[in-house]
């Protein structure tokens, strides 16, 4: 092709592939002087001067009392069920990364699933108690899309039967009830920096904790369990975030405003046009006061003239690569499909739910032509 003609640029851009997710990146020249930081203190790692000040700048950001970072979501899930000692079951959804799951496999832990709210795609706080045994000890909600659970009945079942709640909050960045910060319930909420989330570090994650008592046990807990010294006090793993890592979110923060105030537009463009078609349901926000637009999630209902695979794949073939978030669900999973709660009949929400969702494309970065695309695709899969 002659990168002269005049439909070069459109026919390279129409040759582009979108994904659902692209990650939010400032200017690298930005970055620099940070890492010029870094090169003169030689501060590689271990709760350096980034790290103290990542901690500090998202407590302010995100109104909550302490932080402590990690080196991804799925550690600080692993670690946030051991500063709590949690052992025998704990009651969690199906309809969510298989990282939740997994950090109560790595805990020796039985996870319980239990069936979604078909509104909110979160664990249904009306199905929980029937799923409470005497070995139960906590649940282990997800905020799917960063949309808010019921957190009071959640709280309201966990005091009555005396569980700890610890919220998956990989997807929650930012998010707000009436009640201020999402990330101030339950007795721990886990957040994921990584690079597909709202707001990335390349890799990272942290866990939101309301004491300095909990926070020091984190602490102790991300740095093999050590104390001081010469002191191990518990098998600790290596959970730590990088300084590279810490100083790259410090940059990031002054960006995440723009970046959610572009999330918005998109999803609210989304809604607008894909209003009139028939078949295709957008998942409605579930009461935050401030959203994160996390995801573009979208159900194909049976009135839709094909079905989700079928979309997913001509989706596909103009080069939109959508993405069935949550299917196959974790209970599907080998490690976890012989668990009794496993059964597709103990989970009829999630199951339905899991073969009729789609993941639309949103991140800032994402073109007006490029969203007009995705919905032309679908406007044309209605007909
Ligand atoms: C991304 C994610 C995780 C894992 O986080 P990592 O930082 O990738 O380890 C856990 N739970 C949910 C719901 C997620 O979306």
């Amino acid at each position: 092709m002659n990168k002269r003609d005049p439909l070069y640029s459109l026919r390279a851009r129409a040759a582009s592939p979108t994904y659902v997710t692209q990650p939010y990146l400032p200017p690298l020249a930005e970055f620099i002087p940070y890492l010029e930081e870094i090169w003169e203190s030689k501060v590689l790692t271990n709760g350096g001067s980034f790290h103290q000040q990542l901690e500090k700048a998202l407590c302010e950001y995100l109104d909550v009392d302490h932080i402590a970072l990690f080196a991804n979501g799925t550690l600080a899930l692993v670690t946030a069920l051991q500063s709590l000692r949690i052992t025998g079951e704990v009651i969690t959804t199906p309809y969510s990364f298989v990282a939740t799951a997994h950090s109560l496999l790595w805990n020796g832990i039985k996870p319980v699933f239990v069936d979604i709210d078909p509104k909110t795609l979160n664990l249904d706080p009306e199905r929980i108690e029937a799923a409470i045994t005497p070995q139960t000890t906590a649940i282990m909600p997800v905020h799917c899309y960063g949309h808010p659970c019921d957190v009071d009945a959640i709280q309201r079942i966990a005091d009555n039967y005396n569980l700890r709640v610890i919220y998956d909050a990989a997807h929650a960045f930012g998010v707000r009830n009436e009640n201020g910060s999402v990330l101030r319930c339950g007795d721990l909420s886990v957040l994921s920096f990584h690079a597909t989330k709202v707001f990335n570090t390349f890799e990272g994650g942290a866990i939101v904790c309301p004491d300095a008592k909990t926070k020091q046990r984190i602490d102790h807990l991300k740095n093999f369990g050590f104390v001081d010294e010469t002191t191990v006090v518990a098998t600790g793993i290596n959970g730590k975030m990088s300084e590279v890592n810490a100083a790259f979110g410090m940059l990031q923060l002054r960006y995440i405003d723009e970046a959610l105030t572009r999330r918005k537009s998109i999803d609210h463009t989304y809604r607008e046009m894909l209003a009139g078609i028939r078949g295709i349901e957008c998942v409605k926000m579930a009461g935050e006061t401030t959203a994160n637009y996390s995801y573009f999630p979208i159900l194909v209902n049976g009135d839709f003239p094909i079905s989700r695979d079928a979309l997913y794949a001509s989706l596909r073939e103009s080069q939109i690569y959508a993405r069935r978030y949550f299917f196959p669900l974790i209970s599907e999973f080998p490690m976890y499909r012989g668990l009794p709660s496993a059964s597709p009949a103990n989970l009829p929400v999630a199951s339905d739910v899991a073969r009729r969702v789609l993941c639309l494309p949103i991140y800032p970065g994402l073109e007006m032509d490029q969203l007009n695309t995705i919905v032309a695709v679908i406007a044309d899969c209605a007909r």
